[in-house]
């Protein structure tokens, strides 16, 4: 649904500066091309070229918020190109740095797994902070953003309605939202 809503954002403001450009297939499949359009979304990339054995559940992670929100989607960075997002695995707890809105660097920590957390509730939950989420903790299994607090039995890797809203409300504004200190959340 975003999809069609972006192309068209993206193939209508290509055809207002480039009237001669005859294809939107051009503007469909460029990566990285933010939509100027306000009814579009914006498109952030993600490298998860780090992320080891997680990388099935990060694709799916970023999957999941694109099924969730309109206002923002998350799309693989193209080979050479810088991404907003990098996603990476090490053996620590996971946690995200974030660096503004949209933007920073996700660890899929090996420690939580180790002890049995779902890699797909970890990775949504990760990228809920780079989307400007703050920890909700502690909260139930029906919100991504109580983390570890729903316990190892808790698989739910979707945010729950407020979530959305949230997130949402912080991608509307997002033209604006100024930059921020480097901010780091380790779950
Ligand atoms: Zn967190």
């Amino acid at each position: 649904m975003h999809v069609r809503t972006l192309t068209g954002g993206v193939a209508a403001a290509l055809l207002m500066s480039m009237p001669l450009l005859s294809g939107q297939a051009v503007a469909a499949d460029s990566p990285g091309v933010s939509a100027p359009s306000a009814a579009a979304a914006r498109v952030i990339t993600y490298d998860a070229g780090g992320s080891a054995e997680f990388r099935s559940a990060v694709d799916r992670g970023a999957a999941i918020w694109n099924e969730s929100v309109d206002g923002v989607e998350m799309r693989p960075v193209a080979s050479g190109q810088r991404a907003n997002i990098r996603v990476v695995a090490d053996n620590g707890w996971p946690r995200a740095v974030t660096t503004s809105l949209g933007n920073g660097t996700v660890y899929i920590g090996r420690e939580a797994v180790n002890q049995g957390y779902d890699t797909v509730r970890i990775s949504s939950h990760e990228l809920g902070h780079i989307l400007g989420l703050p920890d909700r903790k502690p909260g139930p299994c029906s919100s991504l953003m109580s983390g570890s607090t729903a316990g190892i039995a808790c698989t739910n890797p979707y945010p729950n309605a407020a979530e959305k809203a949230e997130v949402e409300g912080n991608f509307g504004g997002a033209a604006t939202a100024p930059s921020r200190t480097p901010v780091l959340v380790r779950d």
